[in-house]
């Protein structure tokens, strides 16, 4: 009787005790991290994160105003009233104001482009006339050019292929690009590598507009005044202000002429609205447009050049701005010296209550939260920095000088950074650095959905299910995009990308309609995927903050670099076999006996042969890191003696810094990762292993094989480092 009743005790304290495992706790310190994140989800408030946005966004805040000033002091003000100690560090980074923008169609007849967005009703911030921002696009060069146009589809690689094909030169030519396809940026820098004197970019109803759904006021979508803003700098070079590459853009720093200033446009570009564009299409003849190249303009999508010709005049205010980061702290109780740091930007194209408000004041709402914890006794044990960048619009510009400015002693430092941007109603989206996936994933399954009550790692999966994807949770890979950028790719710290979508459509981003009153329309409405977001960031940091070892597993990290090396050798081998069949189809002049005689298209040429590459030394460092890898995944961390935690978690800190390469990726720098960097052709989109990547999609063969042997010996360093942690005891 007295063994199973103390059986039975036994069995219920395994079963209710014991209920939940976290990484880098043990069982008892992981039941108390989980009481501390009850409490801390019970003090999240949505009305804070409703009153703040009114606030931040009552009026235009992009770098530089009086009202981005005023918001970034008051959120200092707000951090040290939570027990931050808290600062303004202040940077002066190139940013160009229109002065003047003009665009008009001077043959066959006439017409002026508006490119000024109308106010709606229902919505006063629209109609602020003056005090709103122009639409254009930051990093454009000066111009006054005059030349026929060319409808160039999404302005993206293929296209220009498809343009050859069709024995179309856009040389001295002034191209018309829709936007969407990439990243905005790549448009107007391909344009250029072809010889094209100019560059509009306008928003076609099909992607973003009334073929949509119901445009503003009536619904959310683009109405046909609306233009998209956006930085065109060169970010795949180097991101940050323009004149200062790779070094901090302080009051005295040494700076490049503008004139030498690599990330400016080498053309003049300019975004425009499906109402200025429509005439301009309108007037072009020559070739139909291939059917998927065509929008929902009621008109022949036709491809010119010409007839239609335009003359473009752009004129900007080059001035340094002040940028405003506000950085707060909190010191950790027992590792003050390793740092969990968590941002989000402040700047904003206008209003930007989406972009980046919604996200910022869920970042306010958690820090809020962890003070009140802090104050309770029950502070993080690792130090905490809360930063609200400026200028990210422009160029992830504030984000990109602090890290320049405090390199050192971040890769000294910093264990984590942790991003979020805009935020709205629906999924989670995740991505980062794979060694943070198992730990991102406990935490996805224990926030609940506020629409179903799920977690929101349940409905993800699901959507992932029903849309026939494995239901499996992954961290997406990091392109570009946002002030994740220079943490992970230049600095080699883990990084994540948190936010809520997809439930949030609309065509507001980077126009005068992205305000609080389309927000609370469309977005948000009670803030409920807000405080979604401040759960889930929070969770995050506080566990990356008080994890007795860092929470890193790489067997996730290790598959998906597995995953990447397969997909390389696999596209190698696709090339070499359609390279072969279009080399035969040339032979036997299909294409010239296939196309129509009288549309005058020339037949393409022979290419050069796809070589076997040897992808040897890198299923050779793969097969070591596995070794290590899965040694490490046996270890039991809880048993190590104090010395032996302490060394644990300094080579963790370090894990990412592995993977990155001093001379960084051929062509550009300042990127240093060698797994994740925003692809040169892509913009945001990332490219993975892109060294080798990269060099085999733009056939560079020489370039694959020495990059391939790279990345073989950024692995080795990698499996290394994984040695001294499984050598610890
Ligand atoms: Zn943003």
């Amino acid at each position: 009787m007295k063994t199973s009743i103390f059986t039975f005790f036994a069995l219920c304290a395994a079963l209710c005790m014991n209920a939940q495992q976290i990484t880098g706790f043990t069982t008892e310190a992981a039941d108390r991290q989980i009481a501390l994140e009850k409490q801390f989800d019970a003090s999240l408030s949505a009305e804070n994160l409703d009153s703040w946005m009114q606030k931040m966004t009552a009026q235009p805040h992009w770098v530089g105003t009086p009202f981005g000033e005023e918001n970034a002091k008051w959120m200092k003000k707000q951090f040290e009233s939570w027990g931050y100690d808290a600062r303004i560090e202040t940077y002066q980074v190139l940013f160009p104001y229109p002065k003047v923008r003009s665009l008009e169609l001077t043959e066959p007849g006439s017409f002026k482009a508006s490119l000024t967005a109308v106010p709606v009703e229902g919505d006063p911030f629209t109609a602020q006339g003056e005090a709103l921002l122009p639409s254009y696009n930051a990093f454009s060069r000066d111009g006054d050019v005059e030349a026929e146009l060319v409808f160039v589809n999404y302005g993206v690689p293929a296209d220009y292929e498809m343009l050859e094909k069709l024995g179309i030169d856009v040389k001295g030519k002034i191209v018309i690009a829709k936007y969407y396809g990439s990243w905005r940026g790549i448009k107007p820098k391909l344009a250029a590598e072809k010889g094209a004197i100019g560059c509009l970019i306008y928003s076609d109803p099909k992607d973003d507009g009334y073929y949509q759904g119901a445009v503003y006021p009536e619904g959310a979508f683009k109405n046909a005044t609306g233009v998209q803003r956006g930085s065109v700098m060169d970010m795949p070079l180097y991101p940050g202000d323009v004149l200062t590459p790779g070094y901090a853009a302080t009051k005295d720093a040494k700076r490049l002429k503008r004139e030498d200033a690599p990330t400016i446009t080498k053309i003049p570009v300019l975004p425009i609205s499906y109402a200025d564009a429509e005439p301009l299409l309108k007037a072009l003849k020559g070739p139909v447009a291939p059917s998927d190249w065509r929008g929902a303009l009621p008109l022949t999508y036709r491809i010119g050049p010409g007839p239609a010709k335009v003359h473009l005049k752009l004129e900007f205010e080059w001035k340094l701005q002040p940028a405003h980061n506000v950085i707060a702290t909190l010191k950790g109780s027992e590792f003050p010296d390793q740092w969990i740091i968590r941002g989000n930007h402040h700047d904003a194209w206008v209003h930007g209550a989406a972009d980046p408000v919604s996200g910022m004041v869920a970042l306010m709402e958690e820090a809020r939260a962890v003070g009140e914890l802090a104050r309770k006794g029950q502070g993080p044990k690792r130090t905490l920095v809360y930063c609200a960048w400026d200028a990210e619009e422009p160029g992830l510009i504030g984000s990109t000088e602090w890290v320049e400015d405090h390199l050192s002693e971040l890769q000294e430092k910093a264990v984590a950074y942790i991003n979020t941007d805009g935020n709205g109603r629906g999924f989670l989206g995740a991505g980062g650095s794979h060694s943070l996936q198992t730990m991102v994933s406990e935490v996805a399954r224990e926030v609940p959905d506020p629409q179903t009550g799920v977690s929101i790692q349940e409905r993800l999966l699901s959507r992932n299910a029903a849309n026939g994807r494995d239901k499996e949770f992954e961290l997406y890979a990091l392109g570009s995009g946002s002030d994740y950028t220079p943490f992970i790719q230049h600095a080699g710290i883990a990084s994540l990308n948190l936010g809520f979508g997809g439930e949030n459509a609309g065509g507001e981003y980077h126009t005068i309609y992205d305000t609080y009153p389309h927000f609370k329309r469309f977005k948000d409405p009670d803030m409920s995927y807000g405080i979604a977001l401040a759960k889930t960031a929070g969770r995050i940091t506080l566990r990356l903050a008080n994890a007795q070892w860092l929470p890193l597993d790489f067997k996730p990290w290790k598959k998906t670099v597995s995953t990447y090396l397969d997909e390389v050798m696999e596209t190698t081998d696709k090339m070499r076999k359609a390279t072969e069949k279009h080399n035969e189809l040339v032979r036997s002049r299909a294409y010239e006996l296939s196309a129509d005689p009288k549309k005058g298209i020339a037949a393409p040429k022979a290419k050069a042969m796809v070589p076997y590459l040897d992808f040897a030394p890198l299923q050779n460092a793969l097969t070591k890191l596995d070794g290590e890898v899965n040694a490490l995944s046996g270890k039991e961390f809880s048993s190590l003696s104090n010395s032996g935690k302490k060394a644990l978690n300094t080579l963790l800190m370090k894990t990412e810094q592995q993977l990155t390469s001093k001379d960084g990726l051929p062509r550009r720098s300042w990127y240093k990762h060698q797994i994740y960097a925003p692809g040169f052709y892509t913009g945001y989109g990332v490219k993975t292993l892109p060294g080798v990547r990269e060099a085999i999609e733009q056939r560079n063969w020489d370039e694959a094989q020495a990059e391939i042997e790279k990345l073989a010996g950024t692995l080795e360093s990698m499996a290394d480092h994984l040695k001294k942690i499984n050598a610890l005891n």
